[in-house]
């Protein structure tokens, strides 16, 4: 059957979504620089001193830099904060110069120190700005190291750092890939393919915090199939459980992806309509409503749903929000079910 798509007002304003997956690739990075500022300090800081002892004031100012701007780092960590613009402007910046002096005072040892930083950029960045960090560090050392030794060791040189660099970015692209299933799993509800209750929560109080901030309405619907357990009953778990599967399916279809839907219980569904004040908000119910009535998910047996709208009020949390919602979807089961109460 054909099912046409959302009909109400294109959203025309900015939205957090859920924050739970950027959350996740934050943390992974914020623990990556602790971990990269502790093992600097064991590994690098002896041969920042020595760099001192030894007068090659160079390397080791650059190198008390870099190790400075992670203690820094370390520190607002462990404080419970973390500024990735610092590791972007200040650390990735430092150890390039560090890199650069160590190479023209040390020559082709000084490079060295390029294998993990190429590595560490890839844990403490978002992939494009690794790249990109990954792509000024070798443009300035490859050409350096070319000018600087016989061909046949700088060929190996060259050839090891460009490999580091290419290994490291395919790694962090799978581990990101990784992630992104792993979160994709926690949050769906494996039979519907809707969002289970892991993110209700914090969607909704962050749909409560932009639509106060900016005064764009919200609206929850809260659907209830009728009748089900007679479905189950005469038809089988099974039948039951294909209904349900094809109701997800109809309303994933039906929503803008801005919206989201949640499967709430065994058959209960909790749409959160963004931009969608009380008009708009009880037509996309009553569409949802209609749509479902109208497909035949089984043969010879009609599956309808009972909607209860709320449009959030000034001032309300999110429980009395959720909480009008099913007393209205009360109401419309208390009214003959099939309809939409608002
Ligand atoms: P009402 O119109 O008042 O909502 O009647 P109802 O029969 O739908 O009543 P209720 O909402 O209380 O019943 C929910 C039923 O949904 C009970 C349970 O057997 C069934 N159910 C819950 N989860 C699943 C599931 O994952 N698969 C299947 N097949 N059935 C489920
Ligand atoms: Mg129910
Ligand atoms: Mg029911």
């Amino acid at each position: 059957m054909h099912v046409p798509g959302p009909s109400y007002r294109a959203v025309s304003f900015a939205v957090n979504l859920p924050a739970a997956e950027s959350a996740d690739v934050f943390d992974f990075r914020r623990k990556s620089t602790l971990g990269v500022a502790l093992i600097a300090f064991v590994f690098v800081a002896p041969f920042t001193v020595n760099n001192f002892i030894q007068g090659r004031y160079g390397p080791g100012l650059w190198s008390a830099l870099v190790l400075v701007i992670l203690a820094i780092n370390a520190w607002t960590i462990l404080r419970g904060r973390f500024s990735p613009a610092l590791t972007l402007i200040g650390l990735v910046p430092a150890m390039i110069f560090f890199l650069t002096v160590a190479l023209n005072d040390q020559g082709i040892i000084g490079a060295l120190w390029s294998y993990p930083a190429l590595i560490s950029f890839y844990f403490m960045l978002p992939e494009r700005k690794a790249w990109l960090a990954n792509a000024v560090l070798l443009a300035i050392v490859l050409p350096r190291t070319w000018m600087m030794i016989e061909p046949a060791i700088a060929a190996r040189v060259v050839a090891t750092l460009l490999v580091v660099s290419a290994f490291s970015a395919m790694f962090i692209r799978i581990i990101t890939n990784q992630q992104r299933r792993l979160h994709e799993l926690v949050v769906t509800d494996t039979l519907t393919g809707l969002l289970n209750r892991t993110l209700l929560n914090d969607t909704l109080d962050d749909a409560i915090q932009h639509s106060t901030r900016s005064g764009v309405p919200m609206t929850l619907a809260a659907l209830d199939l009728d009748h089900f357990k007679k479905i189950n009953d005469t038809l089988g778990h099974d039948a039951g459980d294909a209904v349900l599967r094809g109701v997800g399916e109809l309303l994933r279809h039906r929503v803008r992806r801005i919206d989201r839907l949640f499967r709430t219980g065994g058959e209960e569904i909790l749409a959160l309509l963004y931009g969608a004040d009380a008009g708009s908000g009880r037509q996309v119910a009553e569409d949802m409503r209609a749509a479902i009535a109208a497909h035949a998910f089984l043969p010879d047996h009609p599956v309808t749903v009972s909607i209860g709208v709320a449009t959030l009020l000034p001032g309300e949390d999110r429980q009395t929000w959720i909480k009008r919602s099913d007393e209205n979807l009360y109401r419309a089961k208390s009214a003959g079910r099939n309809r939409v109460v608002a």
